[in-house]
């Protein structure tokens, strides 16, 4: 019975081995016609400031929207698309889109807002990932300022003096630079020091522990955000899905929060109207303090 039992287990192993082969075969033949046939896009998620709540920018997510595969998420397609490779020039397009989409805004007549745009380990790796960026920007005419970039912990902590000179090298050519998922990597502290980025991104599972029943995962998120701070960095709490985890957050003095509770990553038209709504907000507002006649 046991080797029954054996041999029925490796054929299920076998069998599932084969599905997900067959799965990963049927996106990477996806992305490489994604290009040409125009089925990637950009949603935006918000980012809010933690003391007034105002809007404080957007993490351009990307999609792949496949007519027979259906809806992708990048948690099943940016593995796959780092490990052969093809993560280099769908990255560049996620560039030229946001630049676009970020014209299309100003075109609308919306005050500007900060893009934020994920950087992958094979992307960076690319010796002249910072120069093909600029000439992006150049060919879009967008400026440096509006956009920002995000690479995570454990990317940046590959090879931390190469990194150092990545973000300086960025910073030096106006773009903002943030540590993303950071606490999931196994980075010593002391090496934060040397990235001197503007933003740490708390991750997802750190906001979670502010939920439960003891005070340690409380105790984590306050020491993350003293030491943010103390090297001169901001901090952006991923994944906030409670109102609890906002007034925490906002009581330790978190500066910008992004999550489910704020708002999901949304398609450029549904984005655009936060930016309208805002832009009305800012405009009664001035007009509020102009002298009455
Ligand atoms: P990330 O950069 O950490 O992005 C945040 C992810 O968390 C997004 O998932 C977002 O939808 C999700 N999220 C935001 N708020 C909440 C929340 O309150 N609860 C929960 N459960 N999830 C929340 P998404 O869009 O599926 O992206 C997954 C990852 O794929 C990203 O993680 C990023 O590492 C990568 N990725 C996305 N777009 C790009 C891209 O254009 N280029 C590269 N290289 N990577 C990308
Ligand atoms: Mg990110
Ligand atoms: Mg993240
Ligand atoms: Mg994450």
């Amino acid at each position: 019975a046991a080797k029954r039992a054996g041999r029925g287990t490796c054929r299920f192993f076998e069998m599932d081995m084969s599905e997900e082969a067959t799965r990963t075969l049927q996106i990477q033949q996806a992305m490489r016609e994604a290009l040409d046939k125009d089925y990637f896009s950009l949603h935006f998620q918000p980012k809010f400031y933690g003391h007034d709540g105002a809007l404080a920018g957007a993490e351009a997510l990307l999609r792949l929207n496949h007519p027979t595969l259906g809806l992708l998420s990048p948690a099943e397609f940016i593995s796959i698309a780092e490990r052969n490779g093809q993560i280099v020039p769908i990255g560049y397009w996620v560039v030229r889109e946001a630049c676009r989409q970020i014209r299309r805004w100003q075109a609308q007549g919306f005050q500007p807002t900060k893009v934020a745009i994920n950087l992958s380990p094979r992307q960076l790796a690319q010796q002249d990932l910072l120069a093909k960026i600029v000439e992006i920007l150049r060919e879009e005419q967008v400026a440096g300022d509006q956009i920002m970039f995000e690479i995570t912990e454990t990317a940046a902590m590959h090879d931390v003096r190469r990194t150092a000179d990545m973000v300086r090298a960025f910073q030096h050519s106006g773009f903002e630079v943030a540590i993303d998922d950071f606490g999931t990597g196994y980075s010593s502290l002391a090496y934060l020091q040397r990235f001197r980025v503007r933003q740490l991104k708390i991750d997802r599972f750190f906001v979670d522990g502010l939920d439960k029943q003891s005070d340690e995962g409380t105790a984590i998120v306050s020491a993350i955000i003293a030491l943010a701070h103390s090297l001169g960095m901001d901090v952006v709490a991923e994944g906030v899905e409670t109102q609890s985890q906002w007034d925490k957050l906002k009581a330790l003095r978190c500066d910008e929060m992004q999550g489910f509770l704020l708002g999901r990553p949304l398609t450029p038209e549904a984005f655009g109207a936060l930016l309208g709504a805002r832009t009305g907000r800012a405009a009664r507002r001035t007009s509020a303090l102009a002298p009455i006649e």
